[in-house]
C-alpha cells in the first residue's frame, strides 16, 4: 500500500456520510492500493463517525469553511453549498504526497489509481461550463494534460447530445458523479433523471446496502457444550 498517496472525500453532515461510505466502498471494491481518507466536521453524529472509521483508513476532523458567496450560490440555486469550501483543507493533508479529491456523491466504477500519475492540479471539466473545472476553481488553460477526461466525472445532463455520446463512450465511464440537488440517498426523487443515471443509482444502492446490511443470522443450531 502506498501510504504517501490518498483518495480524499468530505462529509459535513450525516447525510453526506452516506455518500462518503459508498465512495470508500467502491474504491475498495476496485482494489485501490492507496489510503482512503474522509474529512469530517465536528457536527456529524457519533454513529456516522464510527461508521466511517470502519471503512476509511483515516477520519480527519477539519473546521467548517464557508465561501459566504451568497450571490453565486443563489444563482446556482444551491445556497447550502457554501460549506463545500471546506474541501480546501485537502491541501493541508501534507502527510500525503498527493491527494485525489472525490465528492461524496461520486461512485467509482473501476480502479482509478492511475489518477495519481497526473500533475497538480488536474481536474475534470464541468459539464455545465466545460472551460471551468468541476470544483469551481480555474486551471491553467494552456496545459491540456491537466484536463481529466469526462469519463472520470460522468454527470447527469439533459443536453440533447448526451445520449448518443453516452452510447459511444458510456462503457468507458470510470467515476459517476451525482451532481445536483437530489442525491441517490435523498428522500425526494429527481424525475428528470435520465434512465442512464437511474441505472447508476441502482448500482449506488447496491454498494450502499451490500455492506451495511446486518450479517445474516446463523440459523444452524449451535452445538451444545454440555
Ligand atoms: N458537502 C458536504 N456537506 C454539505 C454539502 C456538500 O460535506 O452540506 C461536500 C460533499 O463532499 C459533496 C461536496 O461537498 O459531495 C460538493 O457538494 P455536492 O456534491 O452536493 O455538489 P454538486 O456536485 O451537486 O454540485
Ligand atoms: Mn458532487
Amino acid at each position: 500500500m502506498s501510504a504517501g498517496e490518498a483518495f480524499v472525500t468530505l462529509a459535513t453532515t450525516d447525510s453526506y456520510c452516506k455518500g462518503a461510505t459508498v465512495v470508500a466502498r467502491s474504491l475498495r471494491r476496485h482494489g485501490t492500493t492507496r489510503h482512503i481518507v474522509v474529512m469530517v466536521t465536528l457536527n456529524i453524529s457519533e454513529q456516522s463517525r464510527k461508521g466511517l472509521e470502519n471503512i476509511f483508513d483515516e477520519v480527519i476532523t477539519v473546521d467548517l469553511r464557508n465561501s459566504e458567496d451568497q450571490l453565486h450560490l443563489s444563482m446556482l440555486g444551491r445556497p447550502e453549498l457554501g460549506v463545500t469550501f471546506t474541501k480546501i483543507h485537502c491541501w493541508n493533508l501534507t502527510q500525503y504526497r498527493r491527494c485525489i479529491f472525490l465528492d461524496a456523491d461520486t461512485l467509482v466504477l473501476c480502479n482509478v489509481d492511475e489518477l495519481f500519475q497526473r500533475d497538480e492540479l488536474s481536474a475534470a471539466p464541468d459539464p455545465g461550463w466545460p472551460d471551468c473545472f468541476n470544483s469551481g476553481v480555474s486551471w491553467s488553460v494552456g496545459d491540456i494534460g491537466k484536463h481529466l477526461p469526462f469519463i472520470y466525472n460522468l454527470c447527469a445532463s439533459s443536453l440533447y447530445s448526451y445520449l448518443p455520446a453516452f452510447q459511444q463512450f458510456g462503457h468507458q465511464a470510470k467515476i459517476v458523479h451525482f451532481a445536483g440537488a437530489v442525491k441517490p440517498w435523498s428522500s425526494q426523487r429527481d424525475h428528470s433523471r435520465s434512465h442512464i443515471m437511474e441505472q447508476f443509482e441502482s448500482l449506488w444502492w447496491k454498494e450502499y446496502h451490500c455492506h451495511t446490511m446486518p450479517p445474516v443470522p446463523n440459523t444452524h443450531p449451535t452445538p451444545s457444550r454440555q
